[in-house]
């Protein structure tokens, strides 16, 4: 019984009457985590605990952490995640809402992930956040789900951290014999190690995050979200933190429903960023990721902030 539960699909009206396309919309934000790391990582964690792991630990103090908590008490592991200093305590009370551990350790995420690294055994599996072909596979069925409910985009919206998602979508729409379906992958300024690397032709390192997006803040895209570069046809595109802020609030006011700066960034193309990007497209989805850790308050101090 895979952990994640099947997310509807809608039109969305608001999103269609503004952008004059018919614009869908898979909810991944309903995952009970909050995303659709769930996908991914229940499936990774179903896979250890199959294979005799007795507990679960993480680094992510992100929406990744929050999704091994959730999976750990599904599965009656006992979970433990470790987190820098500078996770915030919102975070924090997520993850031990879901009744793990919360080891707090070092300044930054290399640090706390160091640390986790010294507690992997036998018995003990680390579930990565976005660099794993098992988070990859769990991430697909997303994509299994659009092809069963047999919604007809011409094009797949969605955003880039590490770039777990955007493999998974990729595996999703090759099983599904979807390959010819253009994939945008939106980051933020300041979170934009897939743009940058694209740019460069190789997997560039970002020397720092920058942007309010944390859960896009991985410093490099995994090797196989740069692979999709050559094998997908796949457009890289960049938005303003401001532009992702705006588009979490009105989608909020549109669709009822909180996600993070990170989801955010790809609505950002559905409410008017990047016109370009979408202007060949008639019919695209956008993958409303979600994201635990912002709230309403939040996303207005960080609009009159900048
Ligand atoms: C993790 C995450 C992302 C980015 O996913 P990657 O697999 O790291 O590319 C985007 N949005 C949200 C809400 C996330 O939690």
């Amino acid at each position: 019984m895979p952990l994640h539960i099947e997310t509807p699909v809608v039109r969305s009206q608001a999103l269609s009457r503004l952008s004059g396309k018919e614009v869908w919309l898979k909810l991944e934000a309903l995952q009970p985590p909050g995303s659709f790391k769930l996908r991914g990582v229940g499936a990774a964690c179903e896979h250890h605990a199959q294979r005799g792991a007795r507990r679960l630990i993480s680094s992510s103090g992100g929406n990744a952490g929050i999704a091994v908590a959730y999976s750990g008490r599904m599965l009656g592991l006992p979970v433990t995640v470790y987190v820098p200093e500078s996770t915030t305590q919102h975070a924090r009370d997520l993850i031990k809402r879901e009744g793990a551990t919360v080891v707090v350790h070092g300044a930054s995420w290399q640090e706390a992930n160091a640390l986790a690294q010294t507690q992997v055994s036998a018995d003990t599996a680390f579930v990565h956040p976005f660099d794993d072909e098992l988070l990859w596979r769990g991430h697909a069925t997303l994509v299994d789900e659009l092809a069963a409910a047999a919604c007809n985009f011409d094009a797949i919206v969605l955003s880039v951290g590490g770039g777990g998602l955007l493999c998974g979508v990729v595996e999703g729409l090759r099983r599904n014999g979807l390959s010819h379906i253009p994939v945008i992958a939106v980051e933020t300024a300041g979170a934009d190690s897939l743009a940058q690397s694209v740019a460069a032709g190789s997997r560039i390192e970002l020397p720092a995050i920058t942007s309010v997006a944390t859960s896009l803040g991985a410093k490099q895209i995994c090797a196989g979200a740069f692979d999709v570069v050559h094998s997908h046809d796949l457009r890289s595109q960049v938005v303003t933190d401001q532009d992702a802020i705006l588009a979490c609030q009105r989608f909020l006011d549109d669709h009822r429903l909180l996600v993070e700066p990170a989801c955010g960034a790809s609505l950002a193309l559905a409410y008017g960023a990047l016109p370009d990007a979408l202007a060949p497209f008639k019919r695209p989805l956008f993958v409303v990721c979600g994201g635990a850790t912002t709230s309403a308050r939040q996303l207005e101090r960080w609009r009159t902030e900048r």
